[in-house]
């Protein structure tokens, strides 16, 4: 059987891309079954196609995305309601901290958000163009200090070699991770060959596995 990595969507039978969300399919798994009878989905050679709209995505499970979207909303709000306070003289002293708070706020939480929504572009990027590598899980753990839905993400961390250098790089999913997902354990990576720091893993996000 096939999963999309995309959108999880199950397939009897290889196909290129998936007839939900358009993505490309992983091909046929040849490699033997991990200790958890798990096949690794073989990443397809780039181009591959990426469902649209996918870098929100990316940002809905990225905990750095959500504080900032968080802190913006907040500073609107405080600005909103300061600049409101601030018209009327008596509550001039309330308003204008507020407003000014509110700005401050703004000021952080806005760069933040476009910082993390360009890097979530940058992943999509290695998605659609990486070139895929067998690599390493080195480390497994629950990142209690972000919660998204109540769950807090896992962080998976990996190591893999690109033009005879090592490098590190992590994954974050809300999925938790199986006998399959343990330290020692193979995992695809996908790099840029001129920039090797540019990596993620494949699936992503890592959890999706041929059954
Ligand atoms: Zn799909």
């Amino acid at each position: 059987m096939i999963t999309c990595p995309w959108c999880g969507t199950h397939y009897e039978r290889f196909q290129s891309n998936c007839d939900n969300c358009g993505g490309s399919l992983p091909l046929p798994a040849e490699r033997p079954p991990t200790p958890a009878g798990k096949r690794l989905p073989t990443p397809p050679p780039p181009p591959r196609q990426v469902p649209g709209n996918y870098a929100w995505r990316v940002l809905s499970t990225d905990g750095g995305a959500i504080g900032a979207t968080v802190f913006s909303l907040l500073g609107a709000i405080f600005a909103i309601v300061g600049g409101i306070l601030t018209i009327s003289v008596v509550a001039i002293f309330v308003g204008l901290p507020f407003a000014a708070l509110g700005t401050v706020f703004l000021l952080i939480g806005i760069p933040l958000l476009i910082t993390r929504y360009e890097q979530a572009q940058q992943t999509v990027q290695v998605l659609q163009h990486g070139e895929a590598v067998l690599g390493q899980i080195v480390d497994v753990h629950q990142n209690y200090h972000v919660r998204i839905n109540g769950r807090s993400p896992w962080i998976v961390t990996y190591q893999f070699e690109a033009s005879g250098r090592q490098y590190q790089g992590k994954v974050s999913t809300l999925s938790r991770p199986d006998l399959g997902q343990q330290p020692g354990q193979p995992i695809y990576v996908l790099y840029q060959p001129n920039d090797p720091q540019q990596n993620t893993s494949y699936p992503y996000p890592y959890g999706y596995y041929d059954l």
